[in-house]
């Protein structure tokens, strides 16, 4: 039991790093794909202790299912207008201990993510196929 627990593990894993950025949805396709006994109920079960143990992030955006990320060293996101695909960005100017923010009316605050908005590689190579 322990090693399949392990074996599965280590699928969901490579999957989170073969896919960009996936949601949890995209990763159980992938997998399932794969391995059709894995159930949709373990690769959430499986990201989200991921995302606990920080083994792999979970990037939350209005309106959009949460994404993971196995890049857990702290970096920024852009999002594509078109697809809506998630790249990492390199930032200049943002301050080496992160932004801080002070909460108002008793919120608390867990984190933050910033997003950047843009068109991505292949979208952009698509626009120009077209014209
Ligand atoms: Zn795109
Ligand atoms: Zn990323």
């Amino acid at each position: 039991m322990q090693e399949r627990q392990t074996k599965q593990k280590q699928i969901i894993y490579d999957a989170l790093k073969t896919l960009n950025h996936p949601t949890a949805t995209e990763v159980y396709a992938f997998v399932h794909n794969l391995y059709p006994t894995i159930s949709r109920a373990t690769v959430f079960r499986v990201l989200g202790g991921f995302a606990s143990g920080g083994k792999a992030l979970e990037l939350r955006s209005a309106g959009s299912e949460v994404r993971y990320d196995y890049n857990v060293y702290p970096h920024c996101h852009g999002r594509c207008k078109v697809c809506d695909a998630l790249v990492d960005v390199e930032v200049e100017g943002l301050p080496k201990t992160g932004i801080k923010a002070t909460a108002c009316d008793g919120f608390a605050v867990d984190g933050y993510e910033i997003e950047f908005f843009g068109t991505c590689k292949r979208c952009l190579e698509g626009k120009e196929l077209r014209s």
